[in-house]
């Protein structure tokens, strides 16, 4: 299976993304984890990124996100079982070097799903949001609050919010989607590509409607 998840920031990518593959038994490939495990091991590129680009909500440049994605997508675990892409691509040059790679690889895009949330949605989910520091599990203060305030359920971390989830960040990035991001809704759609989906639910009424389109139980 070879998926892209496509929505705005708040949509629920990373939590389908995480059901999907786990069903599929498909790499997870998710853009901002990669910039944002970068920045925690401290390489140059990492720090970069995070001081010029992603820590103001703004898109790292095409020609880095389009090689990072290179690399891992011509790693044998996603040649052989496909992958789940979640915040790529994010902009029409991304999806076109997405082809590019696909090509070269000798295979072809089976579907993209558009996660449709309204603005009232993503700015309720993305302001309550809260990461664990040491295992990454997400958690919302009132959707899916933890057993503990401020403790992960799992691991017993300490949960903080996001770097560029405070508000004028996300305003930021919700700028940046809809100059950026949208027009890929049409450009996958004139590809018979796209497959959209109400996102406004809660993860597993979206789940159900991805499986449905994708014609899987
Ligand atoms: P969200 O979907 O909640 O905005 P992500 O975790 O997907 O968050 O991405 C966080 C940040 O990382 C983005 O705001 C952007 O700055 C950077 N980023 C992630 N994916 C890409 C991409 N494909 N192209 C450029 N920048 C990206
Ligand atoms: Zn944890």
């Amino acid at each position: 299976m070879r998926l892209i998840l496509l929505g705005p920031p708040g949509a629920g990518k990373g939590s389908q993304a995480k059901v999907l593959c786990e069903k599929f038994k498909t790499p997870h490939i998710s853009t901002g984890d990669m910039f944002r495990d970068a920045y925690k091991k401290g390489s140059e590129l990492g720090r970069m990124a995070h001081d010029r680009y992603w820590g103001h909500g703004a898109l790292v440049p095409d020609d880095i996100t389009i090689g990072l994605v290179r690399d891992r997508l011509s790693q044998n675990d996603c040649r052989e079982a496909g992958f789940v892409l979640d915040g790529f691509p994010r902009t029409v040059p991304q999806a076109e070097g997405l082809e590019k790679i696909v090509g070269e690889l000798g295979q072809r895009l089976d579907r993209v799903i558009y996660m449709k949330t309204s603005q009232e949605v993503i700015l309720q989910r993305l302001g309550g949001r809260r990461v664990c520091k040491v295992c990454g599990a997400n958690y919302h203060t009132i959707n899916m609050a933890p057993r503990v305030d401020g403790v992960c359920d799992t691991c017993g971390g300490a949960l903080h919010q996001r770097p560029d989830d405070t508000e004028e960040t996300i305003l930021n990035r919700l700028r940046v989607y809809e100059a950026q991001t949208a027009p890929l809704v049409s450009y996958y759609n004139g590809k018979n590509l796209l497959a959209t989906v109400n996102s406004d639910t809660p993860v597993q009424g979206t789940y159900v409607q991805v499986l449905k389109v994708l014609g899987v139980q």
